[in-house]
């Protein structure tokens, strides 16, 4: 081959549709990566509470760093996803992309940016405020927690509401809680795979005013909560017989 057919080659060469298929299939990859960074965040989660249980406030600080640290790298694979999604698209559509590094970069910058620049990114996290939420319930059980942010709305703050530790189907303790990564509900694992069984592997979220529906796909295992029911119980349980003791008297 001859260096002008190269460099014409070269020249010529450019993404085609079918490459662009290959872009998704690396992307669904990243289910792993993820499921992953679930298990770390669980592990600080727990950690944390663990902490907070001890009155050691610098390791919670520690430990709430490390959560902001994972949520930004679940971030930064997500943005990967959605950036090699972007650019198939762009490849299918027809536009011709010769070297696939710029438009990464560029795409990926804009994503990056919009996480980065906003202050609130972690506040307006539904599990960062369950992981403060968490914290905060080791000494405050029964009283709803303050705002994440300050300058809030009192109406509008997320993660105030006490989350039930019992589920809806059973009305009793969560066992074994699975918590849908649809909607965030969780429910005992024996109970919501008893109604998807009879409903033929499918069901409309159980929760009144929630439209999202629940497969035994997007139920995961959730250790944090399980974590929350046991210490629950262990304090029901202090309480009964402190109670017990005194009623002696
Ligand atoms: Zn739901």
């Amino acid at each position: 081959m001859t260096d002008t057919s190269l460099s014409k080659l070269q020249h010529e060469f450019c993404l085609k549709p079918n490459q662009a298929d290959s872009l998704r299939i690396i992307t669904n990859d990243s289910s792993n990566i993820f499921e992953a960074i679930e298990k770390g965040q669980q592990f600080v989660a727990i950690s944390a509470m663990d902490q907070e249980e001890l009155n050691n406030k610098g390791k919670v600080a520690t430990m709430d760093a490390n959560f902001k640290e994972l949520l930004d790298f679940e971030n930064r694979v997500r943005n990967q996803t959605l950036t090699m999604n972007a650019l198939s698209d762009r490849i299918m559509a027809g536009e011709k992309i010769k070297d696939i590094i710029v438009p990464y970069k560029q795409v990926q910058k804009l994503f990056e940016d919009k996480w980065n620049n906003n202050e609130k990114r972690y506040n307006a996290s539904d599990k960062y405020s369950t992981f403060r939420q968490n914290i905060w319930n080791i000494h405050h059980p029964d009283e709803i927690m303050p705002s994440l942010d300050e300058n809030e709305d009192d109406d509008i703050v997320m993660g105030s509401t006490k989350i039930s530790l019992r589920c809806p189907l059973t009305t009793a303790w969560l066992e074994d809680p699975v918590t849908s990564n649809m909607c965030k509900h969780t429910f005992s694992k024996a109970a919501i795979t008893d109604l998807l069984r009879q409903s033929g592997g499918s069901v409309p979220c159980p929760i009144p005013g929630c439209n999202k529906r629940i497969v035994s796909l997007c139920l995961i295992a959730d250790d944090t909560m399980a974590e929350r029911v046991r210490r629950a119980k262990e304090r029901d349980e202090l309480n009964a017989s402190t109670t017990q003791y005194f009623d002696v008297e």
